[in-house]
């Protein structure tokens, strides 16, 4: 008989961060390690991880981070977590090649951390708890759900899954697994609930397959497909469909790449070599142009669309658009990232160009339905659900779902962050809390110079510039006036005078520092700047204008 807490350090109420612990007795289960991107999608500098305060605090009592697949949303935050706390993390193959290549971008040496891989025909023992796990399908290869035998039934941890049937081999579910489970008294069910307030039962890749081999062979020169590269097994079917219609196939997307090149390195994606296309940079010689060519962008968010846009305004290094092109959208919008969507469609129409767009009624979702649940639910049999994953409306979504089902109230558990279910001896006895909250992260550096700037003017033109202007010695290192800080489409918040003021104070400290060695650095004066003054606006009040530091060195 054991005291159990449930709890989640990100992802209840929001989209990302996703991060639940489980404490069985005195020993603590991390699962999954997400970030998430701040408000609107486009600013890409920055990411928000979950507070580990918690963590940081009990790190004696943690057996392990449990990780389900390798979406961001659920391994973002894993660079963040291990510089505080160095302790095991398990994975699957693809997974784990994934956390190393984003501990290797994050300068960290993956040797110095304790990866290990494991899949679901493995069970670990940790004293009373044993974890095992069954392959779930999701758009990226070996997902897991993850399980946690205690003395008082199993834990189950199903996030991002469905039940689609025709599933390639690395994306297939083990129904015989979660069978057996279902047989071993499932005390608690925590699934995503992203995807259920969606009823229907999501199409098959039938008119995926049709509506894509159409626009193959219906277009007269090149097609370029967009996709986002989080959806690989997507990749697959387009690569597959355009061998089949004897096709030649480039893949571009710089930081999806990455996530491609372990795919395709290590066998999960693959491209006939054949078929294979490198592009090369246009010159006078060279322009890509090749009638038979599916050219597949990638990336994340709004990257597919800056790519397009790119292309169009022909400063893209590898394709540039002509109206013999045709454009094959399978990149709906996800919030925040409407208007560059609009916006590249109207770029591709005035060029002529011919766009078909592939909405959520032909693209599978790779999330639970309404019906994925409750089969899970009926293979399972849990005593208590508990929805993970999504906004508020989402949880309540599934929890509707369960009530649909058959559950009573009293065993759909709605919480959110740092909200604690306490179990005990089987039986949910009350609840409590821990300190829960945000942290904002240095993303990597993103693109080219085309890109930072088609940025800087989305960013521009939603939430304003700030100019932090200073006439400064660098002679006698010392700030002769300022800083004056002059705002452009941004407006201040009541609280204008303090914001003023910590804006200043940082000024003043920063420029302190910078200014004690006799050759300044003004790169990284500015960056400095440019950094904390973003956080305090950020922080203060929700908006990312972009900051420009106008330090003029003045001889005096
Ligand atoms: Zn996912």
């Amino acid at each position: 008989m054991s005291k159990i807490n449930v709890f989640a350090l990100g992802g209840l109420g929001e989209n990302g961060k996703n991060m639940v612990v489980v404490e069985v007795d005195d020993r603590i289960f991390v699962i999954d390690a997400g970030l998430k991107y701040p408000s609107v999608d486009l600013y890409g500098v920055d990411a928000v991880v979950p507070d580990i305060n918690y963590l940081i605090e009990n790190k004696d009592r943690i057996e392990g981070l449990f990780i389900s697949h390798g979406h961001e949303d659920h391994i973002g935050a894993i660079s963040y977590l291990l510089s505080n706390i160095n302790i095991r993390v398990y994975g699957t193959h693809f997974t784990i090649s994934l956390i190393e290549d984003f501990l290797t971008e994050n300068n960290m040496n993956y040797e110095d951390y304790r990866l290990y891989r494991i899949n679901e025909n493995k069970t670990l023992k940790f004293n009373n708890v044993i974890v095992s796990f069954y392959n779930t399908t999701h758009s990226i290869p070996e997902s897991i759900a993850i399980a946690l035998h205690t003395p008082d039934g199993v834990i189950v941890y199903c996030t991002d899954f469905n039940f689609n049937q025709n599933a390639p081999t690395r994306y297939k579910t083990s129904f015989e697994k979660i069978t057996d489970l279902g047989k071993q008294n499932v005390l608690l069910l925590m699934a995503e609930s992203i995807g259920a307030g969606i009823v229907n039962r999501s199409t098959t890749d039938y008119m995926f397959n049709y509506t894509v081999t159409n626009a193959l062979n219906n277009a007269n020169g090149r097609v370029i497909v967009t996709a986002f590269s989080t959806d690989l097994d997507r990749i697959q079917k387009i690569i597959n469909l355009a061998v089949d219609a004897n096709r030649k196939i480039a893949i571009i997307g710089r930081k999806a790449q990455r996530i491609i090149d372990i795919a395709m390195s290590s066998g999960y994606l693959k491209v006939p070599s054949e078929n294979f296309i490198n592009l090369k940079f246009i010159d006078e010689k060279n322009t890509n142009e090749f009638d038979d060519m599916v050219v597949i962008v990638t990336g994340v968010r709004h990257e597919p669309f800056y790519v397009l846009q790119r292309m169009i305004r022909k400063q893209d290094r590898l394709i540039h658009l002509n109206s013999n092109d045709s454009i094959l959208m399978m990149t709906t919008p996800v919030p925040g990232t409407e208007k560059i969507a609009q916006r590249t469609i109207d770029m591709l129409n005035r060029e002529d160009i011919s766009i078909e767009k592939i909405g959520k009624d032909i693209l599978r979702s790779s999330h639970a339905n309404n019906e994925d649940l409750k089969l899970l639910y009926s293979l399972l049999k849990p005593k208590y659900v508990l929805p993970i994953k999504g906004e508020y409306r989402h949880l309540i979504e599934q929890a509707k779902v369960a009530k649909d089902y058959g559950y009573d109230d009293n065993h759909i558990i709605i919480i959110e962050n740092g909200q604690v279910v306490n179990i005990e001896n089987g039986a949910v006895t009350g609840y409590s809390n821990v300190e829960v909250g945000d942290v904002l992260v240095d993303g990597s550096i993103i693109g080219d110079i085309n890109e930072v700037v088609l940025r800087d003017r989305e960013v521009l033109a939603q939430e304003g510039a700030i100019l932090v202007i200073s006439n400064i010695s660098a002679r006698n290192q010392e700030i002769l006036t300022g800083p004056e800080i002059v705002t452009k489409g941004f407006v201040y918040s009541d609280d204008k005078e303090e914001l003023h003021n910590k804006i200043v104070t940082t000024f003043n400290k920063i420029a302190t520092n910078y200014l004690k060695k006799r050759a300044i650095d003004w790169n990284g004066f500015k960056k400095s700047l440019t950094d904390e003054i973003s956080k305090i606006i950020y922080k203060a009040v929700h908006k990312r204008p972009i900051i420009i530091p106008v330090l003029i060195d003045t001889q005096v």
